[in-house]
């Protein structure tokens, strides 16, 4: 497959006229028609105006429509779209800006102070309601080159999470979009008559592909929010306006919190995917008690995202797995000794397939860490498979700690911590320990109304877990670092945690 069709183009051709966009800020609708139409406009300004493949374009917005114009645009200009986190103020994003060598910045103008602060000799900007808009609404003399997409040339960089450091530029192309489209679409049955939801930030890979692209390569329509606004959700489900649901167990937290959660009729959607970090069986527990089976998933900036998903027919009774490998992705678990390990067992994951990123954006050396022989992306991950060759995801080798020799997956005593009652999330972390070499922390955040008591709580783990496991201290918290997909950065905590234990030492 070294050549693929523009995406926008091949969808206006087969349906036109039906609805790819709804803009629920404004209400506005737009056909695959305009989409392609606005997109094809927008390409060949970049053309006329000097710009030439490759040329990175950076967009600094909250989710819309004009976001997809512009990726489109992109692919069709062969152009390197480069989207920023608007959590991120100028002076953390100047350096992002200068590693891409983005030429051109195009800003939402609620961030205009931002844009101007960036604006500088070589970088441009143009704003998303005044600019981008009259490039969009008049065709320029050039004609958009494009048409003809290579498979495999960089269409946008993505910032991975930065749960375990510092965020790296992935590479993402049309063949990995292609391949999450299949294989999102088939796990859940993506058909044209589906409605989904937009609200996802667009600078990570779920906010694109989870499953805005696959929904418009499909043909159905995505309703796109600025942003997640649980109210707006529960009433477009209550609407009956989705048919089809991604969120990240953030999302479904919140949701589920809401005080209104029991009474909204989810009856329209029949698909609730979940992924991006582990989900607690207890949050799935108040879902399948309102008769929602939550099916999960995993996947990564590095692989399109999806790789993994749970068949609502088995989820209930495989709760904690993530499913197994859709159709264009292969994967394979690799034991400490660096054998394969075939049939049930644990080892590191490790993924190939059309869905896999090239590499980190002009970073070879981080790109040739991260794959083993045979193009096979090393994911960092501990996996295990049952005798039904369903997968797990264990947790990640970098959380992994050693306590008096024995290996301790936090992600274990987690689930046995959000098991209790009173606990609504928790974290685990290796700390340094003189005895034990290293032993857990646990950080806690309660129930809405409930407190934790800690001794009880030190109880409950004892006589679910092995001693070793058992958290030695327990920290009752209201807010974890988080990223800006609700991952909770444990980097930031462990970094917390020594300074607070060298000040008390001192
Ligand atoms: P960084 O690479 O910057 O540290 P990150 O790995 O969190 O951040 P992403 O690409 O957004 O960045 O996330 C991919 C990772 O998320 C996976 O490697 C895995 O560790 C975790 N993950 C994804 N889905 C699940 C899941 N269903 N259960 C547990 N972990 C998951
Ligand atoms: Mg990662």
């Amino acid at each position: 497959m070294e050549w693929v069709t523009d995406m926008a183009a091949k969808r206006a051709e087969i349906s036109p006229g039906r609805i790819a966009f709804k803009d629920h800020a404004t209400g506005a609708e737009l056909t695959f028609a305009e989409v392609n139409a606005c997109a094809t406009r927008l390409a060949s300004r970049f053309a006329a105006q000097g710009f030439s493949r490759r040329d990175r374009i950076a967009v600094l917005c909250h989710n819309r429509p004009e976001f997809f114009i512009l990726l489109f645009a992109a692919q069709k200009a062969g152009m390197i779209l480069v989207p920023l986190n608007w959590r991120q103020p100028a002076a953390e994003l100047e350096p992002i800006l200068q590693d891409s060598g983005a030429r051109l910045l195009i800003y939402d103008e609620i961030y205009a102070a931002t844009a101007f602060a960036l604006e500088r000799s070589g970088l441009r900007i143009a704003g998303m309601e005044s600019e981008m808009r009259r490039w969009m609404e008049t065709a320029a003399d050039i004609p958009s080159s494009g048409q003809q997409v290579r498979a495999s040339d960089p269409w946008y960089l993505l910032y991975t999470s930065g749960t375990t450091g510092l965020p790296k530029a992935v590479i993402q192309t049309p063949s990995m979009a292609w391949a999450n489209a299949i294989n999102y679409s088939q796990a859940v049955d993506l058909v044209s008559s589906d409605k989904a939801l937009n609200f996802l930030p667009l600078f990570h890979t779920a906010g694109i592909n989870l499953f805005t692209l696959p929904l418009f390569l499909a043909g159905g329509t995505s309703t796109i929010l600025r942003k997640f606004d649980e109210e707006a959700v529960l009433d477009l489900i209550n609407a009956r306006e989705v048919t089809a649901f991604f969120g990240v167990p953030a999302i479904y937290q919140a949701l589920a919190l809401n005080r209104r959660f029991a009474a909204v009729d989810f009856s329209a959607i029949r698909s609730l995917g979940c992924g991006g970090a582990p989900i607690s069986e207890a949050l799935l527990e108040t879902y399948q008690e309102r008769g929602l089976t939550i099916c999960n998933g995993m996947g990564m900036t590095e692989t399109g995202p999806t790789v993994f998903l749970m068949d609502k027919e088995s989820a209930a009774g495989k709760i904690g797995s993530v499913g197994k490998a859709q159709i264009l992705a292969d994967v394979r678990l690799v034991g400490l000794d660096d054998a394969v390990v075939d049939g049930e067992g644990e080892g590191e994951l490790q993924i190939r397939g059309p869905g896999v990123t090239p590499g980190y954006f002009e970073n070879s050396e981080a790109t040739s860490a991260a794959f083993a022989d045979g193009g096979w992306l090393r994911t960092g991950d501990v996996a295990r498979r049952d005798a039904d060759g369903y997968f797990y995801i264990v947790d990640r080798i970098k959380d992994m700690y050693i306590s008096g020799g024995e290996n301790v997956y936090p992600a274990e005593v987690e689930r046995v911590l959000t098991a209790h009652d009173a606990v609504l999330e928790a974290v685990v972390i290796g700390v340094s320990d003189e005895k034990w070499g290293e032993v857990g922390a646990a950080y806690l955040i309660a129930k809405p109304n409930r407190s934790i008591d800690v001794d009880a709580l030190a109880r409950w783990c004892r006589e679910r877990l092995a001693a070793y496991k058992v958290p030695k201290s327990f920290h009752v918290t209201t807010e974890l670092p988080r990223t800006a997909a609700g991952k909770v950065q444990k980097h930031i905590l462990k970094k917390a945690y020594s300074q607070a234990a060298k000040e008390i030492s001192q």
